[in-house]
């Protein structure tokens, strides 16, 4: 039997898994088991940040195995208190909870919301449409989105779904007993949406009305990838509220909630915990992370990413009737297509270029920091040639 088969048999069948199997991976590049070459415009779904394979990252790693691995939350941990101060610092936040995905970092997120809503009558979550913020019942109860949520109902209730950048339902709809609002600055699963700078004045213009804390949830569009160290600072947005994880852990599962002043209080010692979140060796590997993002890779973000966005701007003149929109800012970008996008990511991938299409007619590049402008001509010259093909 293949791999391929192997895995079907085996696994619960909840991922269409591309036919690839991957040997070894360096820097901006992965080597399938023949040894064809593959320029990672994925990175791991946002993930490898600094590229595969990096040296620092390597070197953290395997001092904080020797050290140890694993001691659990109960005790003082070192190079956690490390992870925790620089990140606190870089979001000018009060307190932060370490978690190990995306998914727990918005569960936690929404919990700590309702404590501090508690007592004062305040409990409906509200999410967006569009948005995704994991697979838990809580991140899948302000997503509204038919297709995770299919056949699994009842969600968590005191929860809404209003249409995303839409400023009057969110005047109709946010009240007095609004709790919190979970939004991406940067949809990213739903194609790459920004959201508008007017939507993001009038939740802050409501939160100052009626007192509701905002969840900026920067898991995939923050730590450095537009450019700037969140996605919400575009819009000079100080949340209450901030979830990430993804790129965090160079590689290993790592999430945080970061506070500010207004929930920094709320929680007690037995109201949230996790065995695993805040691996030390994950931990160790985010020190590294941070470091780089905030040296280096943020200006290469937006430098670079001004490269690809020029370069994707281009190529939607040369191919109007098949390209619609360039969304996106630093390296977070999608192409908008007229038609569905699947056969274009093959036929990048046969030509040794990893690229997804989400939302169906959405192109996504989500490139480790490290690219430089060559590696983005290099895959605008091949999306050019995939183009005029299909
Ligand atoms: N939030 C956003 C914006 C995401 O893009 C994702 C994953 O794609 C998540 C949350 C969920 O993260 P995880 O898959 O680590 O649970």
């Amino acid at each position: 039997m293949s791999l391929i088969e192997r895995e079907s048999e085996v696994f619960f069948h909840t991922y269409k898994r591309i036919p690839l199997e991957i040997d070894r991976a360096e820097g901006v590049y992965v080597y399938d088991t023949s040894g064809k070459e593959y320029l990672d415009f994925f990175a791991g779904l946002a993930v490898n940040a600094l590229g595969h394979h990096h040296p620092k990252i390597i070197d953290a790693i395997e001092k904080q195995i020797r050290r140890y691995m694993h001691l659990s939350n109960y005790y003082i941990q070192d190079v956690q208190i490390e992870l925790v101060e620089r990140l606190a610092h870089a979001a000018n936040m009060k307190k932060v909870f370490l978690s190990n995905t995306g998914a727990e970092a918005n569960e936690g997120a929404m919990k700590l919301a309702r404590k501090w809503g508690a007592g004062k009558n305040k409990k409906t979550i509200v999410g967006f449409t569009n948005s995704f913020h994991g697979r838990t019942f809580a991140a899948l109860s302000v997503m509204g989105n038919e297709k995770y949520a299919s056949g699994i109902t009842p969600l968590v209730g005191d929860t809404a779904v209003l249409p995303f950048n839409d400023v009057d339902a969110l005047h109709k709809n946010l009240n007095t007993h609004s709790c919190a609002v979970i939004f991406e600055a940067i949809q990213g699963e739903g194609g790459i949406v920004e959201a508008s700078e007017e939507f993001v004045e009038t939740l802050v213009k409501l939160r100052d009305k009626h007192d509701f804390l905002i969840i900026a949830d920067e898991i995939q569009c923050g730590l450095g990838r537009t450019g700037s160290f969140f996605g919400y600072e575009h819009y000079g947005l100080e949340p209450d509220i901030v979830t990430v994880a993804k790129s965090l852990g160079g590689g290993l599962p790592l999430g945080a909630i970061l506070g500010n002043n207004t929930v920094g209080d709320v929680w007690q010692p037995g109201d949230h915990g996790t065995t695993f979140g805040g691996n030390p060796v994950a931990c160790a590997a985010g020190c590294v992370v941070l470091d780089e993002i905030e040296n280096r890779l943020m200006k290469n973000a937006e430098i670079t990413g001004r490269h690809l966005f020029a370069r994707l701007h281009e190529i939607k003149q040369k191919f109007p009737a098949i390209i619609e929109e360039v969304r996106g800012t630093g390296l977070m970008a999608g192409l908008k297509l007229i038609r569905e996008g699947d056969g274009y990511v093959t036929a990048m991938r046969e030509r040794g270029v990893l690229i997804n299409c989400t939302n169906k007619d959405v192109l996504r590049f989500l490139p480790p920091l490290i690219v430089t402008k060559e590696h983005c001509d290099e895959v605008i010259g091949k999306l050019s040639e995939v183009l005029k093909e299909l």
